[in-house]
């Protein structure tokens, strides 16, 4: 049994086991706009892996007819999302004046900085995906917003299936995207059997099926579960079972900021935090400037930490 990745790591839930070097983690059910997702990321005692600091996978809905993904105008800062369907399409729009079209295989990475404001609609019944987030390093994250569309990420060919290459590396295949820390991101679909991936001894890793149960290493990870991989590992041995699996693959160098998390922002400190709600809430169109969407603006909630007169 290894150690615990970071201290705060003893912290774990009840739903939650180590094997070998892998710890699985219950994920857990949240709300974002009108979808309900479950929270891979972050978890109890654990808010990052690499930079990675956001999973939530969509889940599909239990009515007939479905509401159509609907995110209204809603601030960003100190992070980059990524924006990743299994099934429909969607469109994304933001306040660099950004329209664009997103279908499954194809990447929106959108880089925040110390401010942008985006929507998601989905425009096709049944959208299924899974949004991430990456930590913006000190570095980058007071910088400019920014935006890309990747159409055409590179595939590595798996002795059980394949990868597509979201951001980073894996093996010779490298994606186009922008990074800002050292990190991977990729989908994996395997058919039965076990396959050796290359891992980067500096790196983290978690891996989050979507579709079909998974082994790694010794431990067994479902869908609603993570499972996570601690750094100085050179190689992850991954298995599906019968009916195959769908899996999403993120790891990196272990940020080394303590990062503040709240609603939609990422800095370091609770200030930082406040500054960026009280710009959303009272429509500072410099920080977050205003952009067409036929969806309803999403208002912040008051910061627990900030009182009513203040
Ligand atoms: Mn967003």
């Amino acid at each position: 049994m290894s150690g615990p990745i970071r201290d705060s790591d003893n912290d774990m839930s009840a739903g939650d086991t180590v094997t070998g070097n892998v710890e699985v983690r219950e994920s857990r059910v949240a709300t974002v706009g009108n979808l309900g997702v479950v929270r891979a990321l972050p978890t109890k005692g654990r808010r990052t892996v690499g930079a990675w600091c956001l999973v939530d996978v969509m889940q599909p809905s239990d009515a007939l007819e479905p509401d159509p993904m609907e995110i209204g105008p809603h601030p960003h800062i100190g992070l980059s999302t990524v924006t990743w369907l299994l099934e429909g399409e969607a469109l994304h729009s933001d306040s660099l004046g950004t329209e664009q079209p997103l279908r499954p295989g194809q990447l929106n990475l959108m880089t925040s900085g110390r401010g942008i404001a985006h929507a998601e609609l989905g425009t096709s019944p049944g959208v299924l995906g899974i949004q991430m987030w990456i930590a913006q390093p000190e570095e980058t994250r007071h910088g400019d917003p920014a935006f890309e569309h990747h159409g055409d990420l590179p595939r590595k060919d798996l002795a059980t299936g394949e990868a597509i290459v979201m951001v980073g590396s894996l093996g010779d295949a490298t994606s186009p995207a922008r990074t800002d820390t050292r990190l991977i991101g990729a989908e994996l679909s395997l058919a039965k059997g076990e396959v050796t991936i290359q891992a980067e001894a500096t790196f983290e890793y978690a891996l989050i099926p979507v579709e079909g149960l998974l082994k790694v290493n010794e431990s067994i990870v479902e869908p609603g579960y993570m499972g996570l991989i601690p750094t100085g590992t050179d190689e992850l041995r991954i298995e599906a079972g019968d009916s195959g699996a769908r899996a999403m693959l993120i790891g990196g160098e272990p940020l080394g900021e303590q990062v503040a998390m709240w609603w939609n922002f990422v800095a370091r400190t609770k200030d930082e935090l406040t500054s960026a709600w009280r710009d959303w809430d009272s429509g500072d169109t410099d920080r977050f400037p205003e952009f067409a969407s036929i969806l309803d603006r999403i208002e912040a909630p008051r910061p627990m930490w900030v009182s009513a007169d203040d």
